[in-house]
């Protein structure tokens, strides 16, 4: 059967489009509609962020819709473009790479702010290199739920407004077949974007770049005298956030090149990332990461190098070299300062002690020599009570004399501390649902056979991560023996 667009655009009620990325001019992009997938069907729509955005509930449950988040038609005032970017990959200079496989329709102006509107899996781009412009549906379910479960958690991100698919055949590691999650961000802007017009020599591009923005993210940074380097010093200290919310919840990204970095600090680009199961801070969740670039207890300095790069890409509109280096510094304070901030809290603890930073550095020791499970830990830490036997947490180790050890320190500190406040800090800073691999694997293997139950069950649980949900327990559980022979690698 053939897909094709219709010539009539469809009409999005009610929300206008503003197109300012498309406003930047040819030298960033190329126009370009969507390539149609034949006959497409609903996968998972995401209702409350429609809801957030002032879409309208029929209308998003229509043909129309589903046409329009497929790539099958265009909406009108939308003006789809694939932007050109570079990148480090893996530690190497990659060239241009781009977007070979997500087409931007515009931007929204919506009842959350504006929101550019991104079809990932929309076909071949000038972007694509060897690529085949898809997305297959097991990696469009896995970002779609994790930008949800993200949100949920309170990380900065791109969200997913729905998943659609076709039976419109991908060839990956197996014949799979094809999907596009509609993502949604205020920019999907990457380092790799700076890199491209720095190693280029299009400095003029570059500024126009760094000046966009500025100007439509960063104003305060137009405050200072040296806009870019300011600019530089807020991207370090928001990705510092980004990056201590990760390892507090413990998150792995999976391949943290430059071109996967947002200049807004969201996390973008989900692959093989994983919510580790056991806790074992050298994990390696991507299966093609073969040297462990990105391991979870590397990925804090991964990032530093990721800005450098940035900072590198940036030189040009700065005075000189030291004027980028002082930029990154922050980083380096704001990072630790943010990790232990997140640490303190999942502690149960609202005010800071000198003896925290031995408390959290003592659980992480604790908890990587047992291999215990991180989310089931930190959660059930909520209800212990100090100076109790605590068997709930305790069982989790197999050294019970060094956890003891640890129990009387935290005790110790928690002796002037409201029970109730630190309990109701716990439940609401360390979730009960993290979306575990196997979960994902779960829901994707029914998809494959059209039963789209287990994504929604899923989105519901991880969009709201701190509430018990007493019907679902069993997802709060500790993963299958076979969870951890579930490999994930960059096919997608
Ligand atoms: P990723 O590792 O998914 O961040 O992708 C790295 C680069 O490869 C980006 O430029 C992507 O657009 C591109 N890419 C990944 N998969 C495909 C595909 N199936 N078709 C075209 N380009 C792709
Ligand atoms: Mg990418």
């Amino acid at each position: 059967m053939n897909a094709v667009i219709h010539d009539s655009p469809a009409v999005v009620p009610g929300l206008a489009w503003n197109n300012r990325f498309a406003g930047l001019g040819p030298d960033f992009f190329t126009e370009l509609p969507p390539t149609p997938l034949p006959s497409p069907y609903w996968v998972s729509r995401n209702q409350a962020l429609a809801g957030e955005m002032g879409l309208a509930q029929p209308w998003f449950e229509s043909q129309e819709a589903l046409a329009l988040f497929t790539g099958n038609r265009v909406a009108q005032g939308a003006r789809p473009l694939s932007s050109v970017y570079s990148g480090h990959q893996f530690g190497q200079w990659a060239g241009q790479l781009g977007d070979g496989r997500a087409i931007l329709l515009g931007e929204l102006q919506t009842a959350a702010g504006a929101q550019e509107i991104q079809l990932k899996g929309a076909g071949v781009t000038p972007y694509s290199r060897m690529g085949d412009g898809r997305a297959v549906l097991r990696s469009s379910i896995r970002e779609y739920l994790c930008s949800e479960a993200m949100h949920g958690l309170g990380i900065p991100t791109t969200r997913a407004l729905c998943v659609t698919g076709s039976d419109a055949k991908v060839r990956r590691e197996e014949i799979e077949t094809a999907a596009v999650v509609t993502r949604t961000a205020p920019s999907f802007i990457r380092f790799g974007h700076f890199e491209h017009f720095s190693y280029s020599d299009q400095h003029e591009q570059l500024k126009v770049l760094a000046d966009f923005v500025i100007d439509n993210f960063y104003p305060a940074c137009r405050e200072g005298a040296q806009p870019y380097a300011s600019l530089l010093q807020a991207v370090s200290e928001r990705t510092a956030d980004l990056v201590a919310a990760w390892q507090g919840v413990g998150f792995c990204h999976g391949v943290m090149n430059t071109d996967n970095m947002s200049i807004l600090g969201l996390t973008i680009d989900y692959g093989p990332f994983q919510f580790l199961d056991a806790f074992d801070p050298g994990q390696v969740c991507n299966h093609s990461d073969t040297q462990g670039r990105y391991a979870y207890n590397k990925q804090p300095n991964i990032a530093y190098w990721n800005l450098f790069c940035l900072g590198q890409a940036l030189l040009p509109l700065m005075d000189s070299q030291e004027q980028a280096l002082a930029a990154l510094e922050s980083y380096k304070t704001v990072f630790p300062q943010a990790l232990e901030g997140r640490m303190r809290a999942k502690l149960g603890l609202s005010d800071a002690r000198p003896e925290d930073k031995t408390l959290i550095e003592s659980a992480f020791k604790l908890l990587a020599a047992d291999k215990v499970d991180y989310s089931i830990f930190w959660r059930r830490l909520g209800g212990f009570v100090p100076g109790a036997a605590n068997e709930a947490v305790r069982d989790l180790f197999l050294d019970r004399p060094a956890f003891d050890a640890w129990a009387l320190q935290y005790s110790e500190r928690l002796a002037h501390v409201d029970q109730g406040l630190r309990a109701d800090l716990m439940l609401k800073t360390n979730p009960k649902y993290v979306l575990r691999n196997h979960l994902g694997e779960q829901a994707i293997q029914a998809a494959k056979v059209m039963d789209f139950s287990g994504v929604d069950t899923l989105l519901t649980l991880l969009q709201a991560p701190f509430d018990e949900h007493t019907a679902h327990g069993s997802f709060a559980g500790f993963p299958p023996d076979w969870a951890s022979s579930i490999e994930i690698s960059c096919s997608s």
